[in-house]
C-alpha cells in the first residue's frame, strides 16, 4: 500500500488505534517490538521514535545503543485480533542510527541494500513465494506445547482425520483480512503438520509476509489451545517442515527466467542465476538452515534435499524448475527452513544468483533421477555434492565465501558467525538421552 502520512492518521482515527507496535527483526530473524500508545503517532512519522538496541541480538555496539525507528508506511496494518482498549496497528521499522544512518545490523535494511545492487544489474524485482510448514502440537496448561500431536492426519487429508483444520482456516481468514493473497492450505505430510501457500511478493515485502505470517500463525493456534511451531525437525522419524523457496526476476518485459526459445523455456539468465544458487548452496546453507536443529531436516528418506543438484522435473534435489512457464517461471530451493531470517535468506539467495549473472556461471547438468538411489561413485560423475550435515560445517562453509560476507554486509556476516558458532558449541557440549541410552549400560 502506497500510504502517507495523511492517510496513515485517518485510519489510526477512523479505527479507533490505541496502540501502535513498532517492529523489527533481529539477527535470528525473532520479530521485536516496540510498542508505543497512540500519542507518540506525530513522533514516530517524523522518523523521531528512538529506542535502546543495546539488548538486542546482533545490535550489540554499546555506542550505536540509541537507535531511531523510521516507519516504513506501506506495511501499516490495524490487527484484526483487538483488545476491550482498543485496536492495535503495526508498522514495521527500519532501524538508523543516532547519525541518521541506516543501521549495518538491521537485516532488512541490508535486504534493501542488497536490492539496490539488484535494480543496478538492470531488474525491477526478486519475487519470492515461500511455502511454509509448520506442526500444530497439544499445549499444556500452561500455555507450553507438549510433544503430542493435533492430530494423527496425513497429506491433504480432510477433517475429521484433520482436527487442525478449523484452526487452519482461521489462520486463513485472519491473513486475507490482513491483506494476505492465500493460494492454498493443506494437511502436509506428517501428523499435525500443515502448509500456507501466499502468492509471492517482491522480495521486501516477502519477508515482512513471513514475519507476519509467523505471527498470525501462532496466535491463532492459540485459541485453539495448539501451540504452532516453526522448528524443522520437532520429532525423528517424521518429515520435518521446510519453507521452500519460489523465485523469479523480474525486468522491464516481464520475467526474466522465461524464454519460450531457451532449453526448458529458460532464459540465458535463468541458467546463470541457477549457477550461482549451486556454486553457493553450501555456503548460504548456514543462513537458511540456521539452528542445530535444521540438519536434522536434511537427512535422506523425509522430502527433504541432502544434495546439492537441480532438476526440472524431479522433486529430491536442492532445486527444482516447476513445470509452469511465463509469467510464473521460477526456480524452487527446497533447503530453506522456516528458522530462517526472510531478511537474510533472501538476501543471501539473491546475492548468490547475482553472482551467478556477473560471472556468468553455467549450472551442472540436471539430475533427472533419483539422486537418492545412486551411490558415491554415481553422484562424483554427476557432480553432486552433500549439503553440509551439521550447522558446524556449514559455518565453516560460509566463514570462506566472500560472495556470501558481501550479502550480508561485514557487521551482520561478523555477529552472525560468532552467534551461531557460540550456538553450536552450546549444543556440542550437552549431553543427550541417547547418548545415555546407548552408552550407559554398554560400557
Ligand atoms: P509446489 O509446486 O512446490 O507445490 P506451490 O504451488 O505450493 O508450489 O507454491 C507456489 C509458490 O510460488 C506460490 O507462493 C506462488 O505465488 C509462487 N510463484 C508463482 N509464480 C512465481 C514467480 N514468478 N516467482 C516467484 N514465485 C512465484
Ligand atoms: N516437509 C518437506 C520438507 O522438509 C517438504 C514436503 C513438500 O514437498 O512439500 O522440506
Ligand atoms: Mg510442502
Ligand atoms: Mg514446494
Amino acid at each position: 500500500h502506497d500510504y502517507n502520512k495523511d492517510d496513515i492518521r485517518q485510519m489510526a482515527k477512523d479505527e479507533n488505534v490505541k496502540f501502535l507496535r513498532l517492529m523489527f527483526t533481529d539477527l535470528f530473524g525473532t520479530i521485536k517490538n516496540v510498542e508505543v500508545p497512540i500519542s507518540q503517532l506525530e513522533k514516530l512519522l517524523d522518523n523521531k521514535l528512538m529506542f535502546d538496541g543495546s539488548s538486542i541480538d546482533g545490535f550489540v555496539r554499546i555506542e550505536e545503543s540509541d537507535m531511531y525507528l523510521y516507519p516504513d508506511l506501506s506495511t501499516w496494518m490495524i490487527f484484526p485480533w483487538s483488545s476491550e482498549r482498543g485496536k492495535i496497528a503495526r508498522v514495521i521499522c527500519e532501524v538508523y542510527t543516532p547519525d541518521k544512518e541506516p543501521f549495518e545490523g538491521d537485516p532488512r535494511n541490508n535486504l534493501i541494500r542488497v536490492l539496490d545492487d539488484m535494480k543496478k544489474a538492470g531488474f525491477t524485482s526478486f519475487n519470492i513465494g515461500p511455502e511454509p510448514e509448520f506442526f500444530l502440537f497439544k499445549m499444556d496448561e500452561n500455555g507450553k506445547p507438549t510433544t503430542t500431536l493435533n492430530d494423527q492426519g496425513s497429506y491433504f487429508d480432510m477433517a475429521p482425520m484433520d482436527l487442525g483444520e478449523n484452526c487452519r482456516r482461521e489462520i486463513v481468514l485472519t491473513l486475507e483480512e490482513m491483506g494476505f493473497d492465500v493460494e492454498a492450505a493443506h494437511h502436509e505430510v506428517a501428523p499435525g503438520q500443515h502448509e500456507i501457500d501466499f502468492k509471492y511478493a517482491d522480495a521486501l515485502e516477502a519477508a515482512d509476509n513471513i514475519q507476519t505470517f509467523k505471527l498470525v500463525v501462532k496466535t491463532v493456534a492459540r485459541k485453539y489451545g495448539l501451540y504452532a511451531t516453526f522448528m524443522p525437525k520437532p520429532l525423528a522419524g517424521i518429515n520435518g517442515s521446510g519453507m521452500h523457496i519460489n523465485m523469479s526476476l523480474f525486468h522491464n518485459d516481464g520475467n526474466a527466467f522465461y524464454d519460450k526459445k531457451g532449453e526448458l523455456e529458460l532464459s540465458k539468465d535463468a541458467y546463470y542465476f541457477l549457477g550461482g544458487l549451486l556454486t553457493h548452496a553450501r555456503s548460504f546453507t548456514a543462513i537458511c538452515n540456521p539452528t542445530v536443529n535444521s540438519y536434522k531436516r536434511l537427512v535422506p528418506g523425509y522430502e527433504a534435499p541432502v544434495y546439492v543438484a537441480w532438476s526440472g522435473s524431479n522433486r529430491s534435489p536442492l532445486i527444482r524448475v516447476p513445470s509452469s512457464r511465463g509469467l510464473s517461471t521460477r526456480l524452487e530451493l527446497r533447503s530453506v527452513d522456516p528458522t530462517a531470517n526472510p531478511y537474510l535468506a533472501i538476501a543471501a539467495i539473491l546475492e548468490a544468483g547475482l553472482d551467478g549473472l556477473r560471472n556468468k556461471i553455467e549450472p551442472t547438468e540436471s539430475v533427472d533421477r533419483n539422486i537418492y538411489r545412486m551411490d558415491e561413485e554415481e553422484r562424483e560423475e554427476n557432480h553432486i555434492t552433500n549439503l553440509p550435515d551439521t550447522l558446524h560445517n556449514a559455518l565453516k562453509d560460509l566463514e570462506t565465501d566472500t560472495v556470501m560476507r558481501k550479502a550480508m554486509g561485514s557487521h551482520l556476516f561478523q555477529s552472525f558467525v560468532e552467534a551461531k558458532n557460540l550456538e553450536y558449541n552450546a549444543y556440542r557440549t550437552q549431553v543427550s538421552k541417547w547418548e545415555r541410552d546407548q552408552y550407559m549400560e554398554l560400557y
